[in-house]
């Protein structure tokens, strides 16, 4: 993990240029990949410092802890990234625009009903397994089926979320996250943490997911604040 030193206003902008140099080395357009700001074990003034810095997409895992850091923030689509339990669904779609991380479908049956009753739209993303060390997510070979019967169930479906392996091939993970998002469609591949997001843009990510990388270490929270 490279150290991470500066203000959350200075890490963004430092972010901001290089995912925009390593997109056009690959072939790709400034601004074709966005950041998404993961404030789990962050404060909300973090939160806020991310969106004054010109971020626009934050995302949590924890419902309990998205309660009391975003409600009233300034204009922001707001991103679920944890595991979707059925019970959680209506406080979910109250809560968050972006579902990141539907891989069954009784937890997209869940949501489209709760976003059916709220009356309101529901993007999600189908979260794909690329991962021996991951618990969660879709087989590749499932997964374009999945996002078929969600969207039959009215959800907007936008793409894939996959997370990459903590060792081993991430070329080969992300590439085949990257073909899930082919047979999938859509506009995003959520793809890439602060230890991988290079690669990940390399593999066509358009969003990576930054939480270390733009507040620092999640365990020493005072020292990781603007
Ligand atoms: C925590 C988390 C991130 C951010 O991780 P960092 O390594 O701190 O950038 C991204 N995606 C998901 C799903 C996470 O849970």
């Amino acid at each position: 993990m490279p150290l991470v030193t500066g203000s959350v206003a200075e890490r963004v902008a430092t972010l901001r240029e290089r995912v925009d140099e390593v997109a056009v080395a690959a072939g790709r357009e400034r601004g074709s990949v966005s950041i998404l700001a993961v404030t789990k074990a962050q404060s909300r003034d973090a939160a806020i410092a991310a969106l004054d810095a010109g971020l626009h997409d934050v995302g949590e895992n924890y419902l309990q802890e998205a309660r009391a850091k975003y409600v009233d923030l300034p204009p922001s689509t707001k991103h679920f990234l944890g595991h979707v339990q059925r019970n959680k669904a209506k406080a979910i779609v109250s809560l968050f625009d972006v579902v990141q991380g539907v891989d069954r479908l009784d937890a997209g049956l869940a949501l489209a009903r709760a976003a059916r009753d709220a009356g309101r739209p529901l993007r999600v993303l189908v979260q794909v397994n690329v991962s021996p060390s991951e618990r969660f997510g879709a087989t590749p070979a499932d997964a374009p089926a999945l996002a078929a019967r969600l969207r039959d169930e009215g959800l907007a479906v936008d793409g894939v979320m996959a997370i990459g392996p903590v060792e081993g091939d991430v070329d080969a993970a992300f590439a085949a996250a990257r073909a899930a998002y082919d047979r999938v469609g859509g506009s995003t591949l959520s793809l890439g943490m602060s230890g991988d997001w290079e690669k990940a843009v390399r593999h066509g990510s358009t969003m990576v997911r930054l939480g270390t990388a733009i507040f620092g270490p999640r365990t020493t929270r005072e020292r990781s604040l603007a």
